[in-house]
């Protein structure tokens, strides 16, 4: 029985590190993982999503209990790289710190996760249950591949949810804010700037609604998860100072909560611009992505148990926090009742999508352990 050890660990994170799979070509990375499944006699099935996209889905064990971990194959871009000390797609190790573009979001993590599954095989596999990897494309944006994954029912089984992407260090989270991002487009009429009445300006009425909008939601009670954020990202009219402008759009990223979700955003949204509209202005909403807030109960099972395993590597109580991002799980755990076990929980600095991403070694280390204790456990259990 072979199973991999750390150093073999870390040469399967550089290999995965040396894949440039920003925002796309994760079929290489999917392509990759394959083959070591395979050296390891585990089947992975990839699952074509466009071009070079892909998700790859791989099991070990059978039957119930199914417990579903999952973790993306794409990177943010290294952004500036004379800012970074490094190659960002070298992975680089310098007095235990390892360094390189999606080492902490989420490579570590999702190589931890298909080290464990291959170590829980070679030891004999899991006595009861099943272990299904989901690894998706497609997560920085949109996240095509978890929605593709729930589509095809990956998880209509599913017993538990594990994403193992970075949460605090060493800590974990049973609850995510939701997300929308959302187009506002306004009509006008463009004419000199000398005869505004015989025109109709796109802007004017698009910044007063922007405005509305923001002070509303400004206004919304704070859930458990914090407060509903209204960013307004995007402005654009207009062409030359001396003419109306007869378009005008914007884009808005709205961070939502299970006590005022995206259904409420938009349907407010939706009423001011049906005001606006009834007073003159021609403005249409279109939804660009949108994924629900997800909220589990902080004590279900799989949060209990990594409390339970994380505590001696923490070295302190496990931390139970919101994710301080979205994760596939917006999709994957969507419509599960709130003691469904889920659990975001990897290995993680919060250097994430920053120059000189970073992850200290051990922590690599002991979440390949950790999760060969967890699956191990939660599937026994
Ligand atoms: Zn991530």
């Amino acid at each position: 029985m072979r199973t991999i050890e750390d150093d073999a660990a870390l040469k399967i994170l550089a290999d995965v590190i040396k894949i440039p799979s920003v925002n796309d070509h994760e079929l290489t990375v999917a392509k990759y993982l394959q083959d070591l499944l395979a050296k390891y006699d585990i089947s992975a099935k990839i699952h074509p999503i466009t071009g070079d996209r892909a998700n790859l889905v791989a099991e070990i064990g059978h039957g119930q209990p199914v417990l579903a971990v999952s973790g993306h194959m794409d990177v943010v871009a290294a952004g500036d790289l004379a800012a970074w000390d490094t190659d960002p797609f070298t992975l680089v190790e310098k007095s235990g710190q390892l360094f390189g573009r999606g080492v902490t979001d989420m490579k570590a993590g999702l190589v931890a996760l298909v080290v464990a599954m291959i170590n829980i095989q070679q030891q004999g596999g899991p006595k009861h249950g099943t272990i299904r990897l989901l690894a998706t494309m497609g997560e920085e944006v949109g996240e095509a591949g978890s929605a593709a994954f729930y589509q095809q029912g990956a998880m209509q089984d599913a017993a538990g949810l594990l994403i193992a992407e970075p949460s605090t260090v060493y800590g974990t989270a049973a609850e995510q804010k939701g997300s929308c991002d959302l187009k506002l487009t306004s009509k006008g009429k463009a004419v000199h700037s000398s005869t505004p009445e015989r025109g109709y300006n796109a802007l004017v009425p698009l910044i007063k609604l922007l405005n509305e909008a923001n002070d509303y939601f400004e206004t919304i009670p704070a859930g458990e998860m914090g407060p509903v954020r209204f960013n307004i990202d995007v402005l654009n009219g207009g062409d030359q100072v001396n003419s109306l402008p007869d378009l005008a759009t914007a884009l808005v990223n709205v961070r939502t909560i299970p006590e005022y979700d995206n259904d409420q955003v938009t349907q407010k949204l939706a009423d001011l611009i049906a005001a606006y509209n009834q007073q003159g202005a021609d403005i249409k909403m279109t939804a660009i992505m949108n994924e629900s807030p997800i909220a589990t109960t902080a004590d279900n099972r799989l949060v209990k148990l990594v409390q339970a395993i994380g505590k001696p590597y923490a070295g302190r109580d496990v931390v139970v926090a919101s994710s301080p991002g979205i994760t596939d799980a917006s999709n994957l755990a969507k419509r599960q009742p709130a003691d469904f076990p889920f659990a975001v929980y990897g290995p993680g600095n919060m250097t994430q999508h920053q120059v000189n991403e970073s992850l200290p070694k051990q922590m690599f280390y002991d979440f390949i352990a950790i999760y060969q204790q967890l699956f191990t456990r939660f599937l026994a259990e």
